[in-house]
């Protein structure tokens, strides 16, 4: 068995890492007491990625829980699902970061980290062959983006072989209130670049648009931007759950997503969209689903595809549906389309078919896209740091805790290079590279 082991911080973080594992307990027939009540040996078959199991045949969630306050987990453990967790995962301190990456980062969450990395090590060991780590955090806070960075790095370092994945909310001020959350993303960003294998970028602008433009909801709380957060999850890690032969590992997602190991950050997508508690009001086709997709309304990043190029793409369709009608459909939208994908990586997009569709929905997609596009998201992170940054606002509150000023500018070039790096793929050519190719030819005396 090739396990996942999870892993949720701060506020955010746990709340839609909870509800991640609400949706894909249902899927799996696993009742809030861990019991199996489900109908199908597919829920079964692969349930050891997600799972353990337990004396007397009860699933255990591989999962452990963070956070530097008690208050989000005290609800938690409230909640519908709350008792499936195994007691000891919740690590929590009592302090709270208070909105401050270098809190999470280095004071508070440097005191508390040894304590998680104990709880990783003991899921980590009781594996049978442990393929990777998944961490859902927030990227605009204290706790989930300092010291869930902290805690990736530190995994990154006992772990180097194993593959690393966020689901990475992006702050907006359509949602948040606190004017340091851009220091405190681009901060993540920087450790993320370069310690993380895969990031699935969810963004809070992007959810409020959805909730707001296409649910029609007037005023969107974090349960409804959570509801698209758990589907996604759930989409993104189905064939990783369940039985099926495309992108069935971590690893193998990697391979297919990243032709460039800093250009790992994903838009993410799914369809169809609903709103909390109601059903999709009718079936989707293939041809709908796949429509909808692609469409920039159903990207759960603030950024237009069609204003960049895509280097790679993964779909994941679930229900019962004709394999042959996917590919056809899937490729009718490259060739329509065949300016927005990079043609120096032929074949770049991949499908697959899962049979099992998510709970009161027959057909479902889930979006993967590596697309240049998503620097749009990154630009607009970096325009917010450089204008308070400019005049090193609010910065004492981050050299209170001993960072240093240095770390802030770093982290601003490390950002500006990375969109610097998508415009390049963006602007190349198959021709361009041969061109190069040539003159390096040149260069050399051979020709
Ligand atoms: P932490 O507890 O210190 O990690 O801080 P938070 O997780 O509260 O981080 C604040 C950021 O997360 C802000 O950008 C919030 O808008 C966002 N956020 C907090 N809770 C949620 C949530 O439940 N859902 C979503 N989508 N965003 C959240």
């Amino acid at each position: 068995m090739r396990e996942i082991l999870h892993i949720q911080g701060g506020q955010c973080g746990n709340q839609i890492g909870a509800k991640f594992w609400e949706v894909i307990c249902d899927e799996h027939g696993v009742d809030p007491t861990g019991c199996y009540q489900g109908e199908s040996d597919l829920q079964l078959e692969r349930i050891n990625v997600y799972f353990n199991e337990a004396n007397g045949g009860r699933y255990v969630p591989r999962a452990v829980l963070m956070d530097l306050e008690p208050g989000t987990m005290d609800s938690l453990r409230a909640g519908p699902y709350g008792q499936v967790f195994r007691p000891d995962n919740y690590i929590f301190g009592q302090t709270g970061a208070g909105n401050n990456w270098a809190k999470g980062h280095y004071s508070e969450g440097a005191e508390l980290i040894d304590s998680v990395l104990d709880v990783v090590r003991r899921e980590a060991e009781s594996c049978d062959l442990l393929q990777g780590f998944q961490v859902s955090h927030s990227m605009g806070g204290g706790t989930g983006a300092g010291m869930g960075t902290l805690l990736i790095s530190k995994i990154r370092e006992e772990y180097p072989d194993r593959v690393m994945v966020t689901f990475s909310v992006v702050p907006s001020p359509k949602v948040s209130d606190t004017v340091v959350e851009p220091y405190n993303a681009t901060l993540s960003v920087h450790q993320l670049v370069e310690n993380s294998d895969m990031c699935m970028i969810l963004d809070n602008e992007a959810l409020y648009d959805i909730c707001f433009r296409t649910l029609k909801l007037m005023t969107p709380t974090f349960g409804d931007l959570n509801h698209l957060i758990s589907s996604t999850m759930s989409g993104v890690t189905a064939c990783l759950r369940f039985p099926g032969q495309l992108n069935s590992d971590l690893r193998k997602l990697a391979v297919n997503l990243i032709p460039f190991p800093r250009l790992h950050f994903f838009m993410v997508g799914f369809t169809p969209l609903t709103s909390r508690g109601s059903q999709s009001y009718r079936a989707l086709t293939v041809p709908e689903l796949t429509q909808q997709m692609w469409d920039a309304k159903n990207m759960m990043c603030a950024a237009d595809p069609r204003h960049g190029r895509y280097l790679t793409a993964s779909a994941v369709f679930r229900g019962r549906m004709s394999t042959k009608e996917v590919d056809e459909q899937m490729l009718n939208i490259q060739t329509k389309n065949s300016s927005y994908f990079v043609e120096w990586i032929p074949n770049n997009v991949k499908s697959s078919v899962c049979d099992i569709p998510p709970k009161n929905m027959k057909l479902s997609a889930t979006f993967i896209g590596n697309s240049t596009a998503i620097q749009e998201m990154f630009k607009r992170v970096s325009d917010q740091f450089t204008a308070m940054f400019r005049r090193k606002a609010f910065l004492h509150w981050y050299t209170g805790e001993g960072m240093d000023e240095m770390e802030f500018t770093e982290a601003e070039s490390n950002m500006n290079d990375l969109v610097s790096e998508y415009q390049q793929y963006q602007d190349a050519t198959a021709d361009e590279e041969e061109d190069y190719q040539l003159d390096e030819v040149h260069d050399d005396g051979h020709l």
